[in-house]
């Protein structure tokens, strides 16, 4: 595969194009519009044959929209593909105070949870920065063409993958959004099955990014049956590496927990879910299960509050997160399930 340009931090790209014999103001002008997403073909200010040798050499965008599903609460779903070939997914979502893109870090996942569609097939490779750079691109690009000045504001690591498992380019990743985009650290959340070696190796490189936490069960016992890396990490441990953060970002952590019917929605789930949470600041999203035909059963909305009064009158803060897009597939892998084997049935 050719060398991908939005990969390189703009220091490396000014070393590397350089070495090539470019003058500072061109590569400036080829920085300015790699970050808008265009073709050389499109970068209009650079003379053609210029256009047509980096062409030869290199890539200049990380991922591009083949499939848009757009919902009538403002929801978009996107299917990227990568250079190779590769399926990816992100969701734009419309909030009071702007968009939220969630970003792909994997294309696949190895984490094995029984109610996520993302990592039935297991993993297939990890994306780089650039590529993940490349959809917050993308859907820069797809708001620029509806209205003029709306741009992506917020990134949550939240598709596809597990970001820890990818540290480097995640975090190279994060440096870039600052650079090229101008979204800073605290608009950034990172979700982590809980990989606690890496939730301590972000807090001592100093990140501040928001650290969101899939639980979904204080119990061990409960919570390995449902997600496997909980055979490694225990919940004891992965709370330790969540204050660890804490103290070293100042940053509150986040709970996400997904209500499983009979499952964690009990006084007993409620009860160790605030003891463990209780002293660092910590808030709590009860987040609606999504049906991905795992044969898991989610909550019904008089269960869900239920549940979040139970934590509430112990003193935890807690809400449940709104669900967007339901019409459109939001859920992890789902959007990308049904193109390929929509696909596959085309190509049969
Ligand atoms: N690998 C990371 C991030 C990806 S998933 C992680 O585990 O946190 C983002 C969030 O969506 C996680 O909390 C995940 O557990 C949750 N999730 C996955 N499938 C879901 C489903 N079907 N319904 C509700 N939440 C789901």
């Amino acid at each position: 595969m050719k060398k991908l340009l939005t990969d390189l931090t703009k220091e490396e790209l000014f070393r590397e194009l350089s070495d090539e014999g470019l003058p500072k103001y061109r590569i400036d002008q080829i920085y300015k519009w790699l970050n808008v997403g265009a073709s050389f073909e499109e970068m209009t200010n650079l003379p053609k044959a210029l256009r047509a040798t980096l062409d030869e050499k290199y890539s200049a965008c990380g991922a591009k929209i083949i499939k848009t599903a757009a919902s009538n609460d403002g929801t978009v779903k996107f299917l990227f593909e990568l250079g190779d070939g590769n399926l990816v997914e992100g969701v734009l979502m419309k909030y009071k105070y702007g968009y939220t893109l969630c970003v792909s870090t994997q294309v696949g996942c190895r984490m094995g949870c029984a109610f996520c569609a993302s990592g039935r097939d297991g993993l297939l490779r990890n994306l780089t920065a650039g590529e993940m750079l490349g959809e917050v691109i993308c859907a820069d690009g797809y708001l620029a063409e509806r209205l003029s000045d709306a741009r992506v504001g917020n990134v949550v690591l939240m598709g596809s993958g597990e970001p820890l498992d990818n540290y480097d380019n995640v975090t190279t990743f994060i440096r870039l959004l600052g650079a090229g985009k101008s979204i800073g650290q605290r608009s950034i959340s990172l979700s982590t099955c809980g990989l606690t070696e890496n939730i301590r190796r972000l807090a001592d490189d100093g990140f501040s990014v928001t650290l969101c936490l899939s639980l979904h069960s204080p119990f061990d016992d409960r919570r390995v049956t449902v997600m496997p890396t909980g055979r490694k990490y225990k919940v004891a441990d992965i709370i330790s590496a969540a204050k660890y953060y804490f103290e070293k970002s100042g940053r509150r952590i986040i709970v996400e927990y997904a209500l499983m019917h009979s499952f964690n929605d009990r006084e007993e789930d409620a009860a160790e879910l605030r003891r463990l949470t209780r002293d660092f600041p910590c808030h709590i999203n009860l987040i609606p299960l999504n049906d991905t035909d795992t044969g898991l059963k989610g909550v019904n909305g008089r269960e869900a509050s239920a549940f979040l009064s139970r934590l509430t009158a112990l003193g935890a803060s807690a809400t449940i997160r709104r669900s967007l897009g339901e019409d459109i597939e939001g859920a992890c892998g789902q959007l990308k399930r049904r193109y390929v084997s929509d696909l596959k049935a085309i190509t049969k």
